[in-house]
């Protein structure tokens, strides 16, 4: 079996530490390889190499920085594939599927490529006598990032790209279900010219992240994953006087007003439902139909297509609409929750629960599944299942729909689909919730924008990606800079104003 390393001052270096986690292809059900489990000292050689990288490269221009990123994009285009085929293999997503989250995060590869522009600080000429006032955006030094196992490639270059590109080193602390492509990423940069020790990435679990948010020398965590974790690692870190910011979990909601296009809401449901298994964190979980009628229109067209949905194996490349989930805990605990919803009296109007795949008995799959009836006291409704499975919320009015994703405790993404404008800029401008689609039911923001929820989906104050990142991976300094020639007033002892 294949033994996975950390990457460490520019080289693979295998796990000291004596601890090990499987790490599984969901498709067979095998284990494919193990990856280490790094302790404090492990984490401490990663720390010690990014110190020592860290002033060089925040000397280097920005312009050159960012060519470093320039080629990171051209290496990326030509590893796609093989990126992808790993991805898929321990991820378990459809290889097409696996390609998006390569491109989404190379996406924002390009964007930090201008940096140069971004980096720019902003200037007072004549801010008094003689004083001239400007502000520089300088690197917090060395950075960290703790990444989910949803989007493997995709999360950790929302994290490193632009904490690079602002000049920091940067510890990537990756899912241990498959820490693969963060591996590849992480060689892939030192072809692109990266100097060592400036990409560090260590493998673990909870003893890595702890080593992170009490090492006194990282100046600042982004964390992505589950609310329970992104609250802890922001108060961990915080009392620790570090900058955080963490990603939790969602609960999306889709409301279908009686005058949307139903066959256009319908195929929105099943791409941003059943995709990549439901195991997305804008992945729609909660169908909330408005009106009796629409209800039943939408259930009719939408249950034919839930029971034909094409379950397959990632070696099924286009042919498959999505695979199995990512561990056997994971499938345990999603056919739990159907269990749950239909003993707490939701109609199970699709039922995935038995599916198997020939040839992949052992595999982690969990069959398509719907549920109608759904009401907002149920644990299905309140949990995040992160499965491919879809509640449907009957509402009798838009207020009643909207009050639902008002007051849910999930900030992430929301949709409205009508065609209604009066409507859907009432529902823009009233949702609490960071992320909204208007007949787009996956609203994921461009990498120019920026990616962050509200309420639970959050810790913290900046999003990811765009603008947002190169001020979360820099800190500001002003300077008022006098050059007094002719003045002569003497001391002075009351705080100067304008
Ligand atoms: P997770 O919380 O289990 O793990 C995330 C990271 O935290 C991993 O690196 C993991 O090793 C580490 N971790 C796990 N347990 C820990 C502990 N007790 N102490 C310290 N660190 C720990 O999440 P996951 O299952 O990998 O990912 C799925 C979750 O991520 C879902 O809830 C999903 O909604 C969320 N997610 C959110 C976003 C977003 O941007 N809001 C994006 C993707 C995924």
């Amino acid at each position: 079996m294949q033994e996975l390393t950390h990457f460490i001052d520019g080289e693979h270096v295998k796990g000291t530490s004596g601890r090990f986690a499987d790490v599984y292809n969901p498709a067979t059900g095998e284990v494919q390889s193990s990856v280490p489990l790094a302790n404090q000292a492990e984490m401490q050689k990663a720390v010690d190499s990014a110190k020592a990288a860290q002033p060089g490269w925040a000397a280097t221009n920005p312009q050159r920085r960012a060519r470093v990123l320039m080629k990171f994009v051209d290496l990326l285009n030509r590893d796609m594939d093989k990126l992808a085929v790993a991805l898929s293999k321990e991820h378990g997503k459809t290889v097409p599927d696996a390609k998006g989250d390569v491109i989404r995060g190379l996406e924002v590869a390009e964007f930090c490529i201008g940096a140069p522009h971004l980096l720019k600080g902003e200037y007072t000429d004549g801010a008094g006598p003689e004083i001239d006032m400007y502000s520089l955006r300088q690197p917090v030094g060395i950075a960290a990032g703790i990444t989910p196992f949803n989007f493997p490639a995709m999360i950790p270059m929302w994290k490193f790209c632009p904490a690079l590109a602002c000049g920091n080193a940067f510890i990537l602390k990756p899912s241990e279900r498959d820490p693969s492509v963060p591996l590849m990423l992480a060689e892939l940069m030192i072809e692109a010219g990266l100097p060592k020790g400036l990409l560090n990435v260590v493998n673990g679990d909870k003893e890595s992240v702890d080593a992170i948010l009490d090492h006194e020398d990282i100046g600042a965590v982004g964390f992505v994953g589950s609310t329970p974790i992104a609250q802890y690692v922001y108060s961990r870190g915080t009392a620790n006087g570090k900058r955080v910011q963490c990603f939790g979990g969602a609960k999306n909601h889709m409301i279908i007003m009686p005058d949307a296009d139903m066959d256009q809401a319908v195929d929105a449901l099943v791409g941003a439902g059943y995709g990549a298994a439901g195991e997305r964190c804008m992945a729609v979980s909660v169908a909330v139909p408005v009106g009796e009628d629409t209800a039943n229109r939408l259930i009719e067209k939408l249950a034919p297509r839930v029971e034909a949905l094409k379950i397959a194996p990632y070696t099924d490349g286009d042919d498959a609409d999505f695979g199995p989930v990512v561990t056997k805990e994971a499938q345990q605990r999603i056919l739990g929750l159907i269990d749950r919803g239909v003993e707490e009296g939701a109609t199970l109007a699709v039922d995935g629960r038995g599916f198997t795949m020939q040839g992949y008995e052992n595999g982690f799959f969990v069959g398509g599944c719907l549920f109608d009836n759904v009401t907002k006291d149920m644990d299905i409704y309140k949990t995040e299942i992160f499965g491919p499975v879809l509640s449907t919320v009957r509402a009798e009015t838009y207020e009643e729909a909207i009050q639902l994703a008002l007051d849910h405790e999930y900030g992430n993404g929301v949709a409205i689909f009508t065609r209604d404008g009066d409507t859907a800029r009432n529902f823009v401008n009233r949702i609490n919730i960071g992320m909204v689609g208007v007949n787009v039911p996956i609203p994921v923001p461009l990498a120019y924008h920026t990616f962050g929820g509200w309420k639970k989906s959050v810790f913290g104050d900046l999003n990811q990606h765009g603008p947002d990142a190169f001020k979360f991976y820099t800190r500001t300094k002003t300077v008022t800079s006098r050059w007094p020639t002719g003045i002569k007033e003497g001391a002075e002892f009351s705080i100067p104003t304008m």
